[in-house]
């Protein structure tokens, strides 16, 4: 009999590899699935064919001990490195703090880089969308959009995925943790990537935007280990993505375009605008993860620890030690 204890992770963004990577390390059988064409969720880059942008998570700071040491790791292994833009805040700078001396990291040669790294070791299947789970006498049993019933059965089913996308898995087997994900309230972001043929002449490689639409502007060739193609990243704030969510992408693309232009960028030569539905959580829980041990399935992610990269990580390794606990 195999006594190996075994988990389902739902979502290889960084929680659920974190998590993954962590369960892994204990000795169990990890299984990792994902409804998209790479890792990384939100840690995300788009590439074109002499162009790259990082149009989800922009970088990353390392508090907690011992996310420090895995960024160390990620260093050593030359998936991060340190940025260091030129930063600025315009308009109200109270409302950010643009301290230089704060240690910015960033994945190289892309935000993906980490992220490709942890499930480098792991199993994940890909283009993987779960759209059920169901607890039988053997275990629990996933369904995909794509495959249907997957092969195999699992102790332990964890959702590392935004709390509106684990809100359905969730309600049917364990509407506790249901009702958590549905108190979160996550918002989105539109952003658009900008091109030019030459650098552009601006006192800034980054900066807080407090006026007009935009909240978030940085050049990609600043980043360490990026092509030298000019380009740009621009961030909308949640108010106004929130306001034009169901709006045309080229309509959004030209009202992006043109605050970058008032902040003294020309007007772009090609720009490529994508929505993420769920960006951010306004206020983020504080709470790490949730663990329902009777059922066995567990909630981690972002969205239930602070709300960043840092957070997404500890979620996914402190709800790993709760369940191998005692
Ligand atoms: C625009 C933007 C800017 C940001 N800027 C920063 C920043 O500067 N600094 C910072 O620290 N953080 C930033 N973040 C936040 C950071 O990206 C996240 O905190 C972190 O990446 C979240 O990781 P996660 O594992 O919790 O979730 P995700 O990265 O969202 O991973 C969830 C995964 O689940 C998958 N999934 C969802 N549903 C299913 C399903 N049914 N079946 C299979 N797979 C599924 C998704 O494809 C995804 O890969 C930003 C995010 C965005 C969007």
């Amino acid at each position: 009999m195999n006594t190996t204890p075994s988990a389902a992770i739902i979502g290889a963004g960084l929680s659920g590899l974190a998590c993954a990577t962590r369960l892994h390390a204990f000795g169990w059988r990890v299984s990792v699935f994902d409804k998209s064409r790479g890792p990384g969720g939100r840690m995300s880059t788009r590439r074109g064919d002499d162009w790259q942008s990082d149009h989800g998570a922009q970088y990353f700071t390392a508090r907690d001990p011992r996310f420090k040491a895995e960024v160390d790791r990620w260093l050593a292994a030359g998936v991060a490195a340190v940025w260091q833009p030129r930063m600025a805040v315009i308009g109200d700078e109270d409302l950010h703090d643009a301290d230089a001396a704060l240690q910015r990291f960033v994945g190289t040669p892309r935000m993906t880089a980490p992220t490709r790294f942890l499930a480098d070791s792991l199993p994940v299947s890909l283009q993987c969308t779960v759209d059920n789970i169901e607890k039988t006498a053997t275990g629990w049993q996933i369904d995909s959009r794509e495959q249907g019933r997957l092969a195999g059965s699992f102790d332990t089913v964890i959702l590392a995925v935004p709390a509106p996308q684990a809100v359905p898995l969730a309600h049917p087997v364990a509407p506790g943790l249901a009702a958590l994900a549905r108190r979160a309230a996550m918002r989105g972001c539109w952003t658009l990537m900008v091109r030019y043929d030459q650098p552009l002449d601006l006192p800034f490689d980054a900066a807080f935007v407090n006026r007009g639409p935009l909240r978030w502007v940085a050049r990609e060739p600043s980043k360490p280990g990026r092509p030298a193609r000019e380009t740009w990243l621009l961030h909308a704030s949640a108010a106004w993505s929130e306001a034009h969510i169901e709006a045309d992408p080229a309509e959004v693309a030209t009202r992006l375009a043109a605050a970058f232009v008032e902040l003294g960028a020309p007007p772009p030569l090609a720009a490529t605008a994508h929505r993420w539905r769920y960006a951010d959580t306004e206020p983020a829980l504080n709470m790490g993860y949730d663990w329902d041990a009777e059922r066995r399935i567990g909630l981690c992610g972002d969205w239930l620890n602070g709300g960043k990269v840092e957070g997404a990580w500890l979620s996914g390794i402190r709800l790993a030690d709760a369940m191998t606990e005692g």
